[in-house]
Parts: structure tokens; sequence; C-alpha cells
């Protein structure tokens, strides 16, 4: 299992992430399925290319609500990503982003709700809402799955997955004053707000025990 420490230098990303989209949380499963979606297109060009053989059907983004965890989860069938992935597109260039960030709005005001997607921020925006966030993930490639955590600190922890599926599921662990989250009338809220992002069909149900 690795262990890492993001940057020191972009330390404060949580808190100003909170900061600045203060009143404006919900953007969380936006940037999320944003993300699912071009997962999903991504795979969907890999075989109309040819470059994967893979049957992949109609493929669809789950989003499930597990109440009695506190979980929210994002998953989605598109290309998923390695471990060396994980690394460089979550730990790396999020957190180059990051800093451009800090360094241009450090003394600013604004609550711009565009401001995270700009900066390549999008998926970090789950810690507005969520104090653990797990990413489970296996590539269209033939390479083992990977788990990463975070607590919504600097550290991560990256270590082989089991997920057997090809794709991604984005684990929330829903802090306790965002809770709303957790209620289906008000994932079916966003999801009709979000609609014209949504290019990929998406399956809304209560997570089965
Ligand atoms: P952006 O979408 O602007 O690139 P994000 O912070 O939203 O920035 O995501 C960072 C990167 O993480 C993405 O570019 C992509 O490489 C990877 N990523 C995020 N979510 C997924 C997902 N569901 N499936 C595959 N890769 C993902
Ligand atoms: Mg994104």
């Amino acid at each position: 299992m690795a262990t890492g420490n993001i940057n020191v230098s972009v330390e404060n990303i949580f808190p100003l992430i909170k900061k600045f989209l203060y009143s404006d949380h919900e953007i969380f499963l936006r940037e999320l399925i944003s993300n699912a979606t071009d997962a999903t297109l991504k795979m969907n060009h890999l075989v109309r290319i040819g470059e994967s053989k893979i049957d992949i059907g109609q493929p669809k983004i789950e989003i499930k609500i597990d109440k009695d965890n506190q979980t929210l989860h994002i998953i989605d069938e598109g290309v998923g990503m390695t471990k060396d992935e994980v690394e460089k597109y979550i730990n790396e260039v999020a957190f180059s982003g990051a800093e451009e960030f800090l360094e241009k709005y450090k003394d600013s005001d604004a609550k711009d709700t565009g401001i995270i997607g700009h900066f390549g921020l999008g998926f970090y925006s789950a810690f507005m809402v969520a104090n653990k966030v797990e990413i489970k993930t296996k590539s269209w490639k033939d390479e083992p799955a990977a788990h990463w955590t975070c607590e919504g600190t600097t550290e991560f922890t990256l270590e082989e997955g089991d997920k057997l599926e090809r794709g991604t599921e984005i684990v929330l662990h829903i802090n306790d004053d965002e809770k709303e989250f957790l209620e289906e009338h008000r994932i079916n809220e966003l999801l009709i707000k979000y609609n014209k992002f949504m290019q990929v069909p998406i399956k809304f149900g209560t997570k089965e025990k």
C-alpha cells in the first residue's frame, strides 16, 4: 500500500474549497456526474475506433444512497483508472490546479460557482459534502484495480483494490451537516436540475442491503 502526502503548500485547499463554494455545495454532484460522463464517453470512443474490443453494451451511471453507512455512491462503467493514473490525475494534476487556484484567489471573496471546475478541481468538490472520499476504480486496460482514500487532508492512501468490473465508483462519506444529500428527493431534484450534463443514462434508487 502506498501512502503519501499530496503537497504541503496546498494544505489549505480543503477549507478553501468550502469557503468559496459555501453557498453552493450541491455542485459536487454535477462535477462527479460530469467526470463519470467523460469517462463513459472516452470508453465509447475507444470501442468505436477499435482500440478496445470489449462489448460495453449500453453503459450507464448509477447513483446509490446508503443511509445506514451515510454514503453516496456514483458509479460509472467508463474507462476507469490504473493506480498510476490515480496517482497522476488525482494526486498530481488536480493539486497543481489547486496551487494555481490558491495563488489566484487567496485574497478574493468571490463566490463564482464555476471557479472550481476551471482549475481542474472538479473532483475535489466532493470534500464540500464528504469528510472522507474513496475512489474504487478498474481500468479498461488489463491492470489491477486501485483504491484511493482521502479524509480531506493532504494525506491519502492508494492501494490495490478489489473492484472487478471496469469503471469507477466514487464513495462519499457524507458529513453530518450535509445529510440532505442522502435524501432521495434532494438527489432527484439535482438530477433534474443538471440534466443537460447528462449524456449517459443515470440509474438512481436506494441502495439495497
Ligand atoms: P477535470 O474533469 O477538469 O479534468 P477533475 O478534478 O474533475 O478535473 O478530475 C481530474 C481527473 O481525474 C480527470 O481528468 C480524470 O482523468 C480523472 N477522473 C476523475 N473522475 C473519473 C472517473 N469517474 N473515471 C475516470 N477518470 C476520472
Ligand atoms: Mg471534472
